[in-house]
């Protein structure tokens, strides 16, 4: 039913396809904007940082979007020679422990073990081509929001305009300096775009603060270039704890209500003097002056926890983290693995730094002193028998697919214009597409655009079959610029500097949470805890499995947002092998699978040689292949990566040695996650994202945590931005109900 209304809607679209105009994005008005705030507001030039251009994802289909844990299951490997295997330590079910196949210590091949690989020198190799792990941008689905940031807005207020701004710009006969200053700008401007903020507009947030005290005019406008100029001095020098003083010192002094005010909102809502710096931590975890605020209950000690528990005792609140496993960082893991002379650490749960431009993280990483690690766009393709596709062929199924993928964009915008609530599986308007455009009918063709398929149901966690056709990319036009990275040493490093010095409680997994006026009861492991507010950032898996009861029961509109909103399956095999055999230039490559229900099992490698501290290959397991793979024993499923991989590697005359370590992940059963990553579910949509961020209980419950985030879902940075989203929100919201207490005195 679905299908044909579908081929009916595809065939009326192809009518009207040609008369679509592609809308375009044109980012010309915040160097303009600035200019005519330049004169009048900043007196002197400040340092600060350069940026990329966020606008790094390209339409072109040739420049195709290239893109434990607790229950993690670990196989250790005597070194290579040495048999038999030794049985492995699991941190979960013991059965499934053994390792009993001795097909992976066939000695036959271990005596090369010991030569290094040779360099991959293999002409047959494919010529590299850009892959990016990320979902596709589609610039007509830029969202209103996001364009009339950039837009100029010109707003009267009183007898001034920014046209009278012109004027008296054209007037100053200081002109190179002007035009320094306003170069100047358009960097701050380009900053705050990175940082998530129109370069030329409010956000809901400074709006609800009372940033300023009318919208839309003059003042409005000089507020948010002294809000760029104060968050792109920070970012300058992020080690620093910039004062209020120091973010006067370029503005001229009739403005100094707007510096108070940009500062104290940029300071409490952590986009500026965040982090671990020294400077940073000594002012933020200082015992506070005076009397609490109030006593907050952070559930889960992941990214969002921990931000938020910071930011709260820095704002001035008694907190207390209760963690229900004996860790923290919730889905961001990095087990140490090692063997033999060699160690490495893997990341098996959030890993890449999916764009480092503005990135809070990538604050982190430069406040720690580590070096980012791009990942490089390189991503060669094997098929199922070991050898590498065709190029001419890769190159045109890539194109293929990303025409599919438009014409599906365009699709939902006439269906939206047509019956404004028909939604289907985005995987079924792809597949009527390639029908009706008789795309990848040859077999090999067929295997290429599965795992471009597969690489979706990555990004996404789940199957193309669950995924929203209109609205699976909401969050695309906010996605972070700049390049993907990985953190040497893995992003355990930033939870362990993230969780110095605070109060958290381990092994208190949170059953109960009742909430009044009065404030709020937390039940775990059979003791109570009260608080004033809590903060709830357990992740969407939990609160779908309704293992944590809320009394009074959660609202019936955040019950159906946590319904609708999907919750996916991604898992990960990682291997320590004794030596890196392929070949340290790459950091991914690509297995096709002939099967089209397992296209996600192992269907991407990473290489984390340069960044892990040893040779670390992890293997994807993505869409259905990711469910089946949580069935499968362990064993089973190293075998399987170690067959493909030899498939691969040894007709190149490249032997692959025995893996010293393997551990693959079961973030699915995983009782303080039950999945991966959220994603706008067929139904859903990126509102959902915000109902599930709403407070209820008249501001004593609060959430966060990445299915909070519609911005930036599935994400280690939208969980960070979470956590401090909430911390000002709990701030802002135990303000208005103390000033309500004091007027009833
Ligand atoms: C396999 C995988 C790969 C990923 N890859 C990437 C990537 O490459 N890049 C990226 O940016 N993001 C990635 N992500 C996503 C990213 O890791 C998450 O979005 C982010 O870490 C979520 O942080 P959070 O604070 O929202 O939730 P969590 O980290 O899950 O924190 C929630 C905490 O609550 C605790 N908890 C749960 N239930 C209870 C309870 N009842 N009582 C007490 N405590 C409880 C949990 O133990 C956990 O510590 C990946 C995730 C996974 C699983």
């Amino acid at each position: 039913m679905v299908y044909s209304l579908l081929t009916k809607m595809i065939v009326l679209h192809q009518i009207i396809f040609t008369k679509l105009i592609w809308r375009q994005h044109v980012g010309g008005g915040i160097g303009e904007l600035l200019r005519r705030r330049a004169a009048l507001i900043v007196s002197m030039d400040t340092a600060m940082e350069t940026t990329e251009s966020r606008a790094d994802a390209s339409d072109n289909p040739n420049n195709a979007s290239s893109g434990d844990d607790d229950t993690s299951l670990e196989i250790n490997h005597p070194p290579p020679l040495l048999t038999p295997i030794a049985a492995p330590s699991l941190a979960g079910t013991e059965s499934d422990n053994v390792f009993p196949d001795s097909t992976l210590q066939t000695t036959g091949e271990s005596v090369e073990l010991l030569e290094p690989a040779p360099v991959n020198t293999d002409p047959g190799l494919p010529a590299p081509r850009k892959r990016r792990r990320r979902k596709k941008q589609f610039p007509e689905m830029i969202s209103i929001a996001a364009v009339d940031g950039l837009g100029v807005t010109r707003h009267k207020s009183g007898n001034r305009s920014t046209e009278d701004i012109d004027e008296y710009e054209d007037d100053d006969p200081s002109s190179r300096r002007r035009r320094r200053i306003s170069s100047d700008l358009d960097v701050e401007g380009l900053i705050a775009i990175s940082v998530g903020f129109p370069a030329d507009s409010l956000t809901e947030e400074e709006i609800e603060a009372n940033v300023v005290k009318t919208i839309g005019g003059t003042e409005q406008a000089n507020y948010i270039v002294v809000r760029n100029h104060i968050l792109a001095l920070w970012r300058s020098n992020v080690d620093i704890w910039l004062t209020r003083d120091h973010a006067l010192e370029a503005i001229r002094l009739e403005h100094t209500n707007l510096v108070d005010s940009a500062y104290s909102f940029l300071l409490e809502h952590g986009y500026i003097n965040f982090g671990v710096a020294p400077a940073v931590k000594e002012v933020k975890l200082k015992p506070p002056q005076g009397s609490s605020r109030g006593d907050v209950i952070v559930i889960g000690a992941g990214l969002s926890g921990l931000v938020a528990a910071r930011q709260l005792i820095f704002l001035g609140f008694k907190v207390v983290v209760l963690e229900g496993r004996t860790r923290p960082g919730g889905r961001v893991r990095t087990k140490k693995m090692s063997g033999g002379d060699c160690i490495a650490a893997a990341d098996l749960g959030g890993s890449v730094l999916t764009g480092i431009n503005g990135n809070p993280l990538g604050v982190l990483a430069r406040q720690l002193g580590f070096p980012l690690h791009k990942v490089r766009d390189i991503c060669p393709l094997y098929l199922p028998n070991g050898k590498t596709v065709n190029p001419e062929i890769d190159s045109k199924v890539e194109v293929s697919f990303n025409k599919l993928l438009d014409r599906v964009c365009k699709l939902r915008q006439s269906m939206m214009e047509e019956a404004k609530s028909i939604d289907v599986p985005l995987g079924t308007a792809l597949e009527a597409f390639r029908q009706v455009y008789r795309v990848a009918e040859d077999p090999q063709e067929k295997m290429l655009l599965d795992w471009h398929l597969a690489n979706l149901e990555y990004a996404n966690a789940t199957l193309m079959s669950n995924l929203s056709m209109v609205f699976w990319d909401q969050d695309d036009p906010f996605e972070m610029g700049g390049d993907h990275c990985f953190i040497p040493g893995g992003n355990d490093l930033f939870i362990r500097a993230l969780s110095q010095n605070l109060p958290i409680f381990y092994n208190r997994t949170v059953e109960r949470i009742k909430y009044g006026s009065n404030g709020v009861s937390i039940y775990a492991n059979g003791q109570d805890y009260h608080a004033d507010m809590v903060l709830c950032t357990v992740p969407l898996g939990v609160l779908k499995k309704k293992s944590m009861e809320f009394i009074p029961d959660l609202p019936q509109r955040k019950k159906d947002a946590i319904e609708r909103l999907g919750f996916g399956l991604l898992n990960k095999v990682a291997i320590l092998f004794p030596y890196d055999f392929w070949g340290g230039e790459i950091d991914t490559f690509g297995h096709l699978s002939d099967k089209s229900s397992m296209r996600g099992e192992f269907f991407l490698f990473y290489s984390y040689s340069s960044v892990s501290g040893g040779p670390l290959l992890v293997a994807l397991v993505a869409g259905e292949a990711a469910i089946e793979f949580e069935k499968m024993s362990p064993v089973e499923s190293v075998k399987r990566v170690m067959e493909i991989l030899k498939g691969i590697f040894n007709p190149k005359g490249i032997a692959v040695p025995d893996p010293l370590q393997a551990i693959c992940t079961r973030w699915g059963q995983d009782q303080f996650s039950y999945g991966s990553y959220s994603y706008v579910g067929i139904g859903a949509s990126g509102n959902d994202y915000d109902i599930l961020a709403e407070n209820i209980g008249g501001g004593r419950v609060f959430f966060a945590g990445e299915a909070t985030n519609k911005l930036y879902p599935a994400t280690m940075h939208g969980a960070f931005l979470s956590g401090m989203r909430e911390a000002a929100n709990m701030s802002r919201i135990e303000k208005k109900r103390r000033l309500k207490l004091n007027e009833v005195k």
